[in-house]
């Protein structure tokens, strides 16, 4: 592999040489190409993440447009898991991408997932980040929850038996009333987070705490949560969603 692209990131104190190779041997599954997983999934292409698996089964809309920087008009009416596996592919050569055209469910989350180092939610609803949640705690693999409202972003990075887990602070599914507001340029600002939070983790940082970004009033807050001793996920291991 030649690091040479990437020779203006390993200058960063915090990175390195070292981290470099570190993120060329790690293998990301994000599960969900929309806003959030399509742009994280472009920065861990140009960071030089080794082996990214993209896992969506829908296609691409014209409405996606605005909060995305990958996808065109020509990629309307196509599967966002082929187009992105087309287009990282070009953006890296030296690294494996792999477009998933699936929808992840509890029958088919363990394969997907099972050799993962880390996988990142780039899905648009709580049912599936607690399916990845309990999947995640059962098999000791660390993930990124991310989630986009209006001009609020959230991320947290979760390390089973470590950190609080998604369960330990939020309990229930909220309904879902209407249709998501989102402003186009939260995802992208809230998947640079979420990529930010992936690369520490997998070089044995700690993650930071549930980081909330409102892009509209420029507020930053990180919050340290307790894990919840009566967690029934992480602590009591009753994996409902699987
Ligand atoms: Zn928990």
């Amino acid at each position: 592999m030649d690091l040479e692209r990437y020779r203006r990131q390993m200058l960063v104190k915090e990175f390195g040489k070292d981290g470099q190779e570190i993120i060329s041997k790690k293998y990301v599954v994000i599960i969900g190409c929309g806003g959030l997983g399509s742009n994280s999934s472009d920065i861990l292409t140009r960071l030089g993440f080794g082996r990214i698996d993209v896992v969506d089964d829908d296609l691409v809309e014209l409405t996606n447009l605005h909060r995305t920087s990958i996808f065109n008009e020509e990629d309307v009416g196509q599967y966002k898991s082929q187009i992105l596996e087309e287009k990282l592919q070009k953006i890296n050569s030296e690294i494996k991408v792999s477009g998933i055209n699936k929808k992840i469910t509890k029958e088919n989350i363990q394969t997907t997932v099972k050799n993962a180092d880390i996988i990142l939610d780039g899905t648009d609803n709580m049912h599936t980040r607690f399916l990845i949640n309990d999947i995640s705690i059962q098999n000791g693999i660390p993930w990124i929850y991310a989630g986009v409202y209006s001009t609020v972003g959230m991320v947290m990075g979760i390390r089973p038996k470590q950190t609080p887990c998604l369960k330990c602070i939020s309990q229930s599914i909220p309904k879902k009333t209407s249709e998501t507001p989102v402003l186009g340029n939260l995802p992208l600002t809230t998947a640079s987070i979420e990529c930010t939070e992936t690369v520490k983790m997998l070089l044995g940082k700690q993650p930071s705490g549930l980081i909330i970004y409102d892009i509209w009033k420029q507020q930053f807050e990180q919050i340290n949560i307790k894990r919840n001793p009566t967690c029934g996920c992480c602590e009591k291991e009753i994996f409902e969603f699987i």
